[in-house]
């Protein structure tokens, strides 16, 4: 997979939908995607009356990706790809809703595993 393709996006579906500040998107064609197995599948309408897919397993929740109706490019969520930590994005979409916090994210405290570990660095 191009580094390229890989973005963070910052807009306010990704922070509801994930629970996290951003979410990393790999963008593929069709032609390039190949799905297993059957995705549950939401249609979800933008503010700007856009109506996407967004897909997700319907054992564990797991998002898997989001399309368009006639399923022509695929946003295919990065944190279930194997080399999600490879794969690293070159572009930050929807910066102007970004968490301000991300900002200092190098001052705050950051630790191992859970809350009581050791730190990560000082
Ligand atoms: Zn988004």
């Amino acid at each position: 997979m191009s580094e390229n393709m890989m973005m963070a996006c910052h807009c306010k579906d990704c922070q509801i939908f994930s629970g996290a500040p951003f979410r990393a998107v790999a963008v593929a064609s069709a032609e390039n995607v190949e799905i297993k197995g059957e995705a549950k599948e939401y249609v979800k309408v933008a503010d700007s009356g856009n109506k996407r897919i967004q897909a997700f397993c319907g054992d564990c929740g797991t998002q898997l990706y989001a399309t368009d109706l006639e399923k022509t490019m695929f946003n295919i969520r990065a944190g279930f790809l194997e080399q999600h930590h490879q794969i690293v994005p070159k572009k930050h979409i929807f910066g102007s809703s970004t968490a301000a916090w991300l900002a200092n994210i190098d001052e705050q405290v950051w630790v191992t595993a859970g809350p009581n570990s050791e730190p990560l660095k000082s």
